[in-house]
């Protein structure tokens, strides 16, 4: 039953995409800070807070779908670079122990060394420049 009522009011609706998620995530971290601070300076993070959901909100319910998929195009293109930064935070978290993690000077691709070698030549795997490092 609210299944159904959900689908059929989500038919031809945005929907929850990447921006809302963000939008969500910045009005949690506002709710946050107005939880821990006080005051003006509280109260001014709540209502940012409950701005920010209400806009999330307001996108996943959004029929205008063209124009809100672009923007979230728009976004995910902006954040590109971040977003890369941080997979690449967590892989080198989660490799941490076994792998050591150089950026290539020139062409600043990730590389992956195994760890305990000593000081070793690394050769990137895209561009093919060589550099010393210690693992
Ligand atoms: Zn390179």
């Amino acid at each position: 039953m609210i299944r159904r009522f959900l689908a059929n009011f989500f038919q031809g609706r945005n929907g929850f995409d990447q921006l809302a998620g963000a939008i969500w995530l910045v009005s949690i971290v506002f709710l946050l800070l107005s939880a821990f601070t006080k005051g003006l300076f509280s109260a001014v993070c709540n209502f940012v807070s409950l701005i920010l959901i209400i806009w999330a909100f307001w996108r996943v319910c959004s029929k205008n779908i063209g124009k809100r998929s672009r923007e979230n195009a728009r976004f995910l293109e902006k954040t590109s670079g971040l977003r890369t930064k941080f997979r690449d935070f967590r892989t080198r978290f989660s490799m941490r122990k076994d792998y050591k993690f150089f950026t290539c000077p020139t062409c600043h691709t990730l590389l992956r060394v195994p760890r305990g070698k000593g000081k070793i030549q690394i050769t990137c795997s895209k561009c093919g420049n060589r550099f010393p490092g210690k693992t």
